[in-house]
C-alpha cells in the first residue's frame, strides 16, 4: 500500500482536534504535560517500582531503598524543595519489625519433694502482652481473676490485699458460669491481667480447667499492650493440681525480643510562602516476599510487586508534583508530597509523619491520599472517593467537571490507609481508590494490569480538585461516623470475606473468600450477595457489621445469600 502523505497529515490533524476536545471534556486541558507523555511517565514509574528486583518493597529492606532512591531522583529532577529538617527528602522512622521469644523462657515450680520444670511450647508459653523479666515468688490462686459486681462475682474479695502483693497469681482463663456464651464474656484475658497488676501481681500464670474455654493466643504480635511483668499460659495439668498445694513457689522468666528496623518517608515541598499547607500522599511500601502480614499469598515466598498497591498511587503523586511545580495557578497553598513507607505494617510512616509535625499540623489545610488508583474498571468507570464527610468544603466536589467517572462517595475519614492518620489529627481528607480486585495483596498485582488511561483520568480529576480547592481558603474539619467495616477490632467474629466496596445494590457482595475462615468453610463464594446473617437483614455495610457484632465466636447462624439470582441459605459457624 502506498502512503498518501498529505491525507494522513490531515487525518492526524483531525485526530489531534478530536483528542484535544476529549482532553478538554475530561478537564485535562490545564495539564502542562501532554496526555501521551503523562501516560508514558505513569508507566515508567510503575514499571520501575513494581519490578521483581525490588522484591515487594517491604519497609526497611533493600527494595524499599531502591524505591526511595527512585522517588528522590524524581523529586530532584523536578526541582522540588526538601523540607527542613529532613535531609535529602528523607524522613526516617524506627519501627519494630519482629517480636520473638529469646532463649530464657522458663517456668518452674518448687514444692517440698515435688519440683518441676515445664518445657516451653509443650507446656507453657508467654502471652503476647507479657513483659521480659523474672518473677520468683509464692503463688496464690486468684480464681478467674474477675470482679463483676453486677453478676455478684468477686475473685479478689476472699484474698488479703496486702498478703497477695508481690505474689505470682494463678488465674483460670475460663468463665465462672463455664458457658461458651458466658455472661462474663466482657472479662477477657487482657482485662484480668490489668486487674491482677492493680492487685500487685509480680507475675501471672494462666491455666485452663474448662473444656469450653479457649486457650489464649500463643503468637507474638508486633503491636501489643506489653506489660512489665512476666505473663504466661500453662497448659500442663500438674500446675492446675499443684496450685491447690500449700504455698507452691514458682519461678517464671520471660524474654521477649524486639527487632527494630528503620523505614523512610520521602518528602518534597513546594513552599509558596502561604499560611496553609496541603499534603498529597501515597504509600510506596508493599508486602515484600509475602512475609508481611496482610499477604493473601499461599506457598513459596514470591515478590509482591504491588503495581496497583501502591506503585500506582506513587506514580500519580509524582505526576501531580510535576504539574503543581510547573503550574502557577495553585499558589494559594504550600504543597507537601509524601511517599509513605510502613503503610502495610499499620500506617507506621503516616503516623510518624503527623507525630513529627507536632503543632505544625494546624497549618494543614487538607490531605489527599492515593492508594490503589491503577485499576479503573473501564466497563464500570467507578472511582471511590472516601472521606467526603471530613469537611463541609468537600461539597464542592459536586461542581468539579467530571464526565469520566461515576464517583462513589463515602463519608468516613477512617479507612485502611494513610489518610486515617491525618483524619485522627482533625485534618480533612480524601482517599482515591479505583476498587478492589482478585490480585489484591497477592504476587499477581502486576504492572500489566494497570489501566493507564484510567489512571491519567484519575490524575486529572485530582488535579482539578486541587485547583478548585486552591481558591477556597482553609477547609474546616468535620468528624464523621466511622465506617464500621474498618473498625474490625470491635468484633469478636469475622466471616473471612472481602466485600466489594464498589457494589451499589442491596446486600454485601462477596469479592473474595478466605478458604479456612467461616464464610469459606460454609461454601460462600465470590460473587455471592449476602442478604441476611443470623436473621439480621444485611442491606448495607452498617447492617452487616451489626449482624457480625450480634454474634460470638462459635455461633452457628444461617446466612441467606443470592447466588446467580437465586436465594440460597448456608449455615456459618463463626
Ligand atoms: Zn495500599
Amino acid at each position: 500500500m502506498q502512503l498518501n502523505l498529505p491525507n494522513s497529515f490531515n487525518m492526524a490533524r483531525i485526530l489531534f482536534v478530536i483528542a484535544a476536545l476529549l482532553y478538554y471534556s475530561n478537564g485535562s486541558s490545564q495539564f502542562v504535560k501532554p496526555h501521551i507523555q503523562l501516560k508514558a511517565d505513569l508507566k515508567k514509574h510503575i514499571l520501575f517500582l513494581a519490578n521483581d528486583s525490588l522484591q515487594g518493597r517491604a519497609t526497611g529492606t533493600r527494595g524499599e531503598g531502591i524505591a526511595s532512591d527512585y522517588i528522590i531522583k524524581q523529586y530532584r529532577d523536578l526541582g522540588l524543595q526538601t523540607m527542613m529538617p529532613y535531609d535529602n527528602y528523607i524522613q526516617p522512622f524506627k519501627f519494630t519489625s519482629k517480636v520473638y521469644l529469646g532463649k530464657k523462657n522458663t517456668l518452674k515450680y518448687i514444692e517440698s519433694g515435688n519440683n518441676g520444670n515445664f518445657p516451653l511450647h509443650k507446656a507453657f508459653y508467654p502471652l503476647n502482652n507479657s513483659g521480659s523479666g523474672v518473677a520468683f515468688a509464692r503463688a496464690i490462686s486468684a480464681g478467674f481473676g474477675i470482679v463483676a459486681p453486677k453478676l455478684n462475682h468477686d475473685d479478689y474479695s476472699p484474698l488479703n490485699k496486702d498478703e497477695i502483693k508481690g505474689k505470682i497469681f494463678i488465674i483460670k482463663v475460663g468463665y465462672p458460669d463455664a458457658k461458651i456464651h458466658s455472661a462474663y464474656a466482657e472479662y477477657d484475658v487482657d482485662s484480668r491481667i490489668d486487674l491482677a497488676i492493680k492487685n500487685g501481681a509480680a507475675g501471672i500464670v494462666f491455666i485452663n480447667d474448662q473444656d469450653s474455654a479457649f486457650n489464649p493466643d500463643s503468637t507474638m504480635k508486633i503491636k501489643s499492650n506489653r506489660k512489665n511483668i512476666p505473663i504466661v499460659f500453662c497448659g500442663d495439668k500438674r500446675l492446675t493440681m499443684s496450685r491447690q498445694a500449700k504455698d507452691p513457689v514458682y519461678f517464671i522468666e520471660t524474654e521477649i525480643i524486639k527487632e527494630e528496623k528503620t523505614g523512610h518517608n520521602i518528602i518534597a515541598y513546594i513552599d509558596n510562602e502561604q499560611e496553609n499547607t496541603v499534603v498529597i500522599g501515597a504509600h510506596y511500601d508493599h508486602l515484600g516476599m509475602g512475609e508481611i502480614s496482610g499477604s493473601l499469598h499461599k506457598g513459596k515466598p514470591e515478590a509482591h510487586n504491588g503495581a496497583d498497591d501502591n506503585a500506582s498511587g506513587v506514580a500519580a503523586l509524582l505526576e501531580l508534583a510535576s504539574q503543581l511545580k510547573n503550574d502557577p495557578k495553585t499558589a494559594n497553598n504550600n504543597y507537601i508530597f509524601v511517599a509513605f513507607s510502613g503503610e502495610e505494617l499499620g500506617l507506621y510512616g503516616s503516623s510518624h509523619f503527623v507525630a513529627d509535625m507536632g503543632f505544625g499540623i494546624k497549618a494543614f489545610n487538607y490531605m489527599l491520599n492515593m492508594d490503589m488508583v491503577g485499576r479503573l474498571d473501564s466497563t464500570k468507570n467507578i472511582l471511590a472517593v472516601n472521606g467526603t464527610g471530613t469537611s463541609p468544603g468537600w461539597a464542592l466536589l459536586d461542581s468539579i467537571k467530571n464526565l469520566r467517572f461515576i464517583i462513589k462517595k463515602s463519608e468516613s475519614g477512617v479507612g485502611p490507609s494513610d489518610h486515617t492518620s491525618f483524619y485522627k489529627e482533625k485534618v480533612p481528607v480524601l482517599h482515591f481508590f479505583t476498587g478492589n480486585h482478585s490480585d489484591y495483596h497477592k504476587p499477581g498485582d502486576d504492572e500489566i494490569y494497570i489501566n493507564y488511561e484510567g489512571e491519567a483520568q484519575v490524575v486529572y480529576y485530582i488535579y482539578n480538585i486541587i485547583l478548585q480547592m486552591d481558591k477556597q481558603g482553609k477547609l474546616t474539619f468535620s468528624a464523621t461516623k466511622d465506617n464500621a467495616e474498618n473498625d474490625r477490632p470491635r468484633f469478636k467474629v469475622t466471616m473471612g470475606i472481602m466485600p466489594d466496596y464498589l457494589y451499589e445494590g442491596t446486600g454485601i457482595k462477596v469479592d473474595g473468600v478466605t478458604a479456612e475462615k467461616p464464610a469459606g468453610k460454609a461454601g460462600i463464594q465470590k460473587g455471592d450477595i449476602i442478604i441476611e446473617l443470623g436473621n439480621i437483614k444485611t442491606t448495607n455495610m452498617q447492617q452487616y457489621m451489626k449482624a457480625l457484632g450480634a454474634n460470638n465466636k462459635g455461633d452457628k447462624v444461617p446466612c441467606k445469600l443470592l447466588r446467580g439470582g437465586k436465594e440460597v441459605t448456608v449455615q456459618v459457624v463463626l
